[in-house]
């Protein structure tokens, strides 16, 4: 959990996966998160608890943090696994990596 000293010396909490001052957040073994952030962060130990790896909430909030605080970076979840599958199938087709298909994807949809 991520403590900071607001004023008067009073403790303010911070959400570890977004950094919203919080008054009171919800306590994953370490981390502390807001209302927002919980199911994201509850999916995501559950996703990873599900592949059989062990499962760190405040790893996962600080990597949440880090990828809404770094502009151009999003991470997407739940795709949908026909789709992921015919994405896999198509970067090894045309010979290019999951970013660089992705990236291409999408300029061709934007034009
Ligand atoms: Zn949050």
């Amino acid at each position: 959990m991520t403590t900071q000293k607001g004023e008067g010396g009073r403790k303010m909490r911070m959400c570890d996966a977004c950094g919203k001052h919080i008054q009171s957040g919800t306590r994953v073994s370490r981390a502390i998160l807001c209302r927002t952030c919980l199911p994201d962060v509850l999916a995501e130990v559950e996703r990873i608890r599900a592949e059989g790896k062990p499962t760190d909430a405040l790893v996962i909030a600080r990597r949440l943090f880090r990828e809404t605080h770094s502009a151009g970076s999003y991470l997407l979840r739940d795709i949908p696994e026909q789709l992921w599958t015919a994405a896999k199938h198509k970067a090894v087709d045309e010979g290019l990596n999951l970013r660089e298909l992705i990236l291409k994807a999408l300029q061709e949809y934007l034009g």
